[in-house]
């Protein structure tokens, strides 16, 4: 049988951007340079001065948790008190795993059982690699436009004691953008006395005050929240600077209850003297404080936007009201989550490919990279120039249109 009009449009389409032999990149969810450029100041902003006002010399070994200004800046990022907070190297990954390797050994001493987790999908691929790493079992949790199912994470974790810890990204959550809601973070809040004291909320705070908008949702305090309904041991919130100064040389932050501090303080102590401090000091000249990361952040909302207002354009003038795909609209962070008709993300993703255009692997944002619907498609707009979103985003549409073409031929 001849396949449709509609079918014969829609290769069409797809075989005009494929003449064009692009090649094109949505995939690195990194800063640009041109926003990299914004923290060049960084490099010499010392001038040779390299003492604290105590005296210390940051040149040298020593203190694990931080410089105390650099422990109150991470504090203003991430809305915790400077004294619970430890600010790091480049990486809050190497703080999350680092984290979890620790509790490891408190969950397994002697083997047993598999520690479970529970992931908010669509999530984040690299905390699912830690937890493939380490030998943690992952669930999904359905993350939700107002945070994950609150009910159903209650209902797993008194179901199921093997069930330790929870993946959450709270707010521009990678890569639907959502910012949990009031209601979300109170039942983390108490969580922990539901879940038990060794269970641990690794609360991903990476695009903390990272606006799209200058009127952004607000997102509560889960430490100050959890230490009211005394839970604030089953937190660890991690941020960091990556996707303020430079994504390879900031710096990053823990924070969580005093004595969960001290425990990984003492964890670290094996593997560390003392985090790059001359670097803490460098952030601490360039952003000062709260106001300061905000003001800086600003900067960079100039160059994001017009990328992610460039995708919803050509998403919304190349799907919008054909129901073939749902996307999200964030209002911050790094992602746009796009959903096509189940069963036709990993064709999309091929298409895309074959036309120059390098997509970020189907499955990617699921545990084990499997997608059980095989639907969801992250885009990362913020790394190529303007042009090249809206090139790259005309090819995701046809292709879209046309797995979608191909499909509906096929039933
Ligand atoms: N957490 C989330 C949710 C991210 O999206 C990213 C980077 O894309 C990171 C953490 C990485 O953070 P860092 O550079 O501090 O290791």
């Amino acid at each position: 049988m001849a396949k449709s009009q509609h079918y014969q449009a829609a290769l069409a389409g797809y075989e005009a951007h494929k003449q064009a032999k692009l090649n094109l990149d949505l995939t690195r969810g990194k800063p640009s340079p041109a926003q990299l450029d914004l923290s060049n100041a960084l490099d010499g902003i010392l001038d040779g001065f390299y003492l604290l006002q105590d005296g210390t010399d940051v040149r040298n070994y020593g203190g694990l948790t931080g410089i105390p200004e650099a422990r109150a800046l991470g504090g203003a990022l991430v809305g915790a008190p400077a004294d619970q907070v430890l600010a790091g190297g480049n990486s809050s990954l190497t703080l999350m795993y680092q984290y979890l390797a620790m509790m490891m050994r408190v969950w397994r001493p002697t083997g047993g059982e598999p520690v479970k987790f529970l992931c908010q999908v669509p999530g984040y691929d690299r905390h699912f690699t830690i937890c493939e790493q380490l030998g943690i079992d992952m669930i999904c949790v359905p993350l939700l436009p107002e945070g994950p199912d609150m009910a159903s994470i209650e209902a797993l974790v008194q179901a199921d004691p093997a069930i330790k810890g929870i993946w959450c990204v709270p707010r521009y959550s990678n890569p639907t953008g959502h910012t949990y809601s009031s209601e979300a973070v109170a039942a983390f809040a108490s969580l922990g006395n539901k879940a038990g004291d060794n269970f641990r909320i690794m609360w991903d705070n990476a695009y903390a005050m990272h606006h799209l908008t200058d009127q952004p949702p607000a997102l509560d305090d889960l430490l100050g929240k959890a230490a009211q309904a005394g839970c604030e041991h089953q937190v660890a919130v991690f941020g960091s600077t990556s996707k303020i100064t430079f994504a390879g040389g900031g710096v990053a932050f823990f924070a969580s209850s005093k004595a969960n501090l001290a425990a990984f303080e003492r964890f670290l102590g094996a593997q560390v003297i003392g985090f790059d401090k001359v670097n803490q000091l460098r952030h601490v000249a360039l952003l000062r404080n709260g106001d300061g990361i905000a003001e800086h952040l600003k900067k960079h909302q100039r160059l994001l936007k017009p990328k992610f207002d460039l995708v919803e354009q050509k998403l919304h003038q190349g799907l919008a009201g054909k129901g073939l795909a749902s996307w999200t609209k964030p209002d911050g962070g790094y992602f746009v989550s796009l959903d096509t008709k189940p069963g036709l993300a990993g064709r999309v993703v091929a298409l895309a490919a074959a036309a120059g255009v390098k997509l970020t692997p189907a499955g990617a944002t699921f545990p084990y990279g499997k997608d059980p619907e095989d639907k969801n498609i992250r885009i990362a707009p913020s790394y190529p120039p303007l042009e090249e979103v809206g090139k790259a985003m005309e090819v995701l549409v046809s292709c879209v249109a046309l797995a979608s073409a191909e499909q509906a031929s096929d039933n």
